[in-house]
């Protein structure tokens, strides 16, 4: 690789201002990447099989709470194990920041001891159930129903499309405790999966991407569980949820900066080393103009999602600049890789290269935790403010 192209073999540290202690835990991640998942990511995404002995690994490498880490040196994990394996990168996502940070943050001593600790040593597997048949971007309109009844309460209703649901030790379960609420009347319960009641089955069809993570469709059926498994506030649900999305969020930002790395440097040496019409196609301005396209771009990206993860690691309420990051990072990254394909002509076409894998796996990053038409919406609103004249 030149000096000055865009690889994180080149000096990444200097080049991105990166501490030594995250630079450690960025190299732990690219030598798992290029060690433990290279070697099987593309016979898993063929096989659609998960792998739990994966997930211990990851636990056992410290990769799903590397502890005392900043959040930038988790983004430069998830760049890392993003470029290599989307797949391994979803459950991350989920694993660490969509069950275990609210779990630290707002669970019950008894279950943040019982939980946590598993969770990040990859002995137990968490989901988290938000989206519903006739709630995805509106998690206000949650059908699932959450009654008290004595010391207990009581859980029913039906969610789709939950990362790690099939195979979850844990589940944290949204549901409406007073529909006229909408958002205000969410409630989040620790629900152990083999609570009687619960009906888990893979979703239907075969996936577009991320085919070695599993993706569940869940009943809940009169389940109960203590009252004393609240996450949070008793009508606190959407605040659970929120704490959650921010950190997965920025995951999923930084494992599309992965992908759209992989995506330009398979282009990068593939337009060095193809020639048609008597020199290497990189020669020709349309193909180069793309690859310096596709470099700004996923500057940009990485710029994004490390200045928003430095804004949390400084203290600092980091709302906005995540889904700035997870808008403009997960569109780029999806250019790239449709970019990678077109450059790489047929060769392309099929499973013999990952890039039809990448494609396939970063469209979901634009849809999962709040698609981009959603990171607009949180933008928009934080930028106008609220109307003090609506009636709505
Ligand atoms: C691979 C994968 C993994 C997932 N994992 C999980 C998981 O672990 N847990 C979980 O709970 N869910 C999970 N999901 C579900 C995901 O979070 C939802 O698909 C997502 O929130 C969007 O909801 P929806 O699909 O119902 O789309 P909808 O909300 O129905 O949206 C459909 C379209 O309408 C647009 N739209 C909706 N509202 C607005 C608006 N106000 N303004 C402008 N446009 C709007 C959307 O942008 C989208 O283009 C996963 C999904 C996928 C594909």
């Amino acid at each position: 690789m030149a000096d000055g192209a865009p690889t994180a073999a080149r000096e990444y540290a200097r080049e991105w201002d990166i501490a030594a202690a995250d630079e450690a835990w960025r190299q732990k991640a690219a030598a798992f990447a290029r060690d433990v998942l290279a070697p099987q990511v593309q016979e898993a995404d063929r096989s659609g099989v998960f792998s739990r002995a994966i997930v211990k690994q990851l636990g056992d490498a410290g990769l799903i709470e590397p502890e005392g880490s900043s959040l930038l040196a988790r983004c430069l994990i998830a760049e890392e194990i993003g470029a290599v394996d989307g797949s391994a990168r979803g459950f991350l996502a989920v694993q660490a920041g969509l069950v275990l940070a609210p779990i630290l943050k707002y669970a019950p001593d008894e279950h943040r001891e019982a939980w946590a600790g598993r969770l990040a040593a990859g002995d137990a597997i968490g989901a988290c159930c938000l989206t519903e048949p006739e709630a995805g971007s509106d998690l206000g309109a949650m059908q699932t129903t959450i009654r008290p009844d004595g010391m207990d309460v009581v859980i029913d209703g039906e969610k789709v499309w939950i990362t790690n649901g099939g195979v979850a030790d844990v589940l944290l379960v949204f549901g409406q405790t007073d529909p006229a609420k909408k958002t205000r009347g969410l409630a989040c319960y620790l629900v152990p999966a083999d609570t009687p009641g619960i009906t888990r089955k893979p979703m239907p069809g075969k996936e577009l991407g991320h085919r070695a993570s599993d993706h569940a469709h869940i009943v809940f059926e009169n389940v109960r569980v203590p009252a004393g498994n609240l996450i949070g506030e008793p009508q606190g649900g959407f605040a659970v949820a929120m704490h959650g999305l921010e950190d997965g969020r920025l995951n999923v930002a930084a494992g599309a900066v992965g992908v759209h790395r992989a995506c330009l440097e398979a282009s990068i040496d593939f337009a060095r080393s193809r020639r048609q019409f008597g020199k290497r196609i990189g020669d020709f301005q349309q193909v180069s103009a793309t690859l310096a396209d596709m470099d700004t771009s996923l500057r940009a990206s990485r710029l994004l999602v490390h200045q928003a993860a430095r804004l949390k690691d400084r203290g600092l309420d980091n709302a906005h600049a995540v889904s700035a990051a997870k808008l403009v990072a997960t569109e780029a990254a999806l250019e790239a890789a449709t970019n990678a394909i077109q450059l790489h002509g047929s060769r392309a076409y099929s499973d013999e290269l990952p890039l039809e894998r990448y494609w396939r796996d970063v469209i979901a990053l634009t849809i999962y935790e709040g698609t981009s038409n959603i990171q607009r919406v949180i933008l928009a609103r934080s930028l106008l403010g609220k109307d003090l004249g609506s009636s709505a």
